[in-house]
């Protein structure tokens, strides 16, 4: 399938690029830079052995878009562009509603237009809010704490409204837990802006010596070692994901929800330990108070991706570990 990539040039977009490339899909990447540059693409066609056409533009740009329309033969969207960081949306919410509610329905309008209604979205487990109980499976109450949650919860809602009007749609809603780790090479990972917000990077920053220690936000949570607890899953077990997920496209009626997580809860001590083993490196560590808005624990059940998709993790902490310092290691700045 051609298929347009929005946010192409981001952590997960990038990972996926590969994956659907190596799988024989041809991609059009759509990106505005505005976390990311054109030197991960660049790494990712050393990876493939190929060029990738790459299209800048914002998806809140209409007539952008209807240009990038009219030049490929677009059959899918998998739409990754998107701001998410949780503290930023708080601070800022009406940029977080402008791009990612704004831009996602500028960009289903012109899919509209061009009649392509085969659409992927990255959605996350913060839909879930504070879950009840884990592991979490998709029929779990939803609701979102902080702006960017809710743009998640949203668009999901757009999407479900989209769907019912005009059954022609076929979308797929994918529900990430905690993405980490790195392309084998080393060449492509996540390079977070500033101080990183989430664990695995902060982790792999301390390793390196760019960050002094990890403040672990709370030991008093009902939880194995009183530290959070989360679902680390490897982006190239998510990208390889989104490629199963293209693969199912044809056979979905309206909406397809799916979580993406290995079903495995991990503390930030065990993480911390982890990533010790893997690296060879001390990551000296003091507690801290919890963090606004965190939950205690969440990990998803993973049964339906597999009953769904076909598809299941098979990377676990250690190679989520041992990936992530490969790249932290060789780009100790990042791109
Ligand atoms: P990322 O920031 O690395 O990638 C997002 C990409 O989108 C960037 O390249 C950015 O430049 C681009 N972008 C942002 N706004 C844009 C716009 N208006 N027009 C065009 N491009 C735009 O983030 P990521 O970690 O790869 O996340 C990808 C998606 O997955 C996001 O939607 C994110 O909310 C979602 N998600 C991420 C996580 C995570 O922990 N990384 C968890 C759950 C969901
Ligand atoms: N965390 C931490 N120190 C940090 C960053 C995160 O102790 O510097 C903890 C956080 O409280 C949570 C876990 O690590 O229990 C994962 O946090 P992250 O921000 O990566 O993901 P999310 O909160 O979105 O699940």
């Amino acid at each position: 399938m051609n298929i347009l990539i929005t946010g192409g040039a981001g952590y997960i977009g990038s990972h996926t690029v590969v994956e659907l490339l190596e799988n024989g899909h041809s991609v059009v990447v759509y990106d505005n830079y505005s976390n990311s540059s054109n030197e991960s693409i660049k790494r990712v066609e050393k990876i493939v052995n190929t060029s990738i056409l790459l299209e800048e533009g914002d998806i809140r740009n209409r007539d952008r878009l209807r240009e990038v329309f009219t030049a490929h033969k677009i059959e899918a969207v998998i739409h990754f562009a998107g701001l998410k960081a949780v503290g930023e949306s708080v601070e800022q919410p009406l940029r977080y509603y402008d791009n990612n509610v704004g831009g996602s329905v500028a960009l289903l309008e012109v899919m509209e237009e061009f009649g392509c209604k085969k659409f992927v979205f990255s959605s996350s487990a913060t839909v879930y809010g504070d879950p009840h109980t884990v592991p979490i499976t998709e029929d779990f109450p939803l609701s979102a704490t902080n702006p960017y949650g809710q743009s998640k919860l949203f668009v999901e809602e757009i999407l479900r409204d989209l769907s019912t009007s005009d059954d022609a749609w076929q979308i797929i809603l994918l529900r990430y837990f905690n993405p980490v780790g790195a392309h084998k090479s080393g060449t492509i990972g996540e390079d977070p802006n500033g101080i990183p917000n989430n664990l695995m990077p902060f982790i792999s920053q301390t390793a390196v010596g760019k960050r002094e220690y990890l403040s672990v936000f709370g030991d008093d949570y009902d939880t194995k070692d009183g530290s959070g607890v989360r679902d680390y899953i490897h982006v190239v077990d998510l990208a390889n994901a989104h490629f199963k997920a293209i693969e199912k496209i044809n056979s979905v009626e309206k909406v397809a929800t799916i979580n993406l997580g290995t079903g495995n809860g991990y503390s930030v001590i065990e993480m911390v330990k982890a990533f010790e083993e893997a690296s060879g490196k001390k990551v000296p560590y003091k507690t801290a108070p919890r963090r606004a808005g965190d939950i205690a624990e969440c990990y998803a059940d993973p049964k339906y991706a597999k009953e769904f998709l076909g598809w299941e993790a098979t990377r676990g902490i250690k190679e989520m570990c041992e990936d992530a310092w490969r790249w932290q290691s060789q780009n100790p700045q990042g791109y």
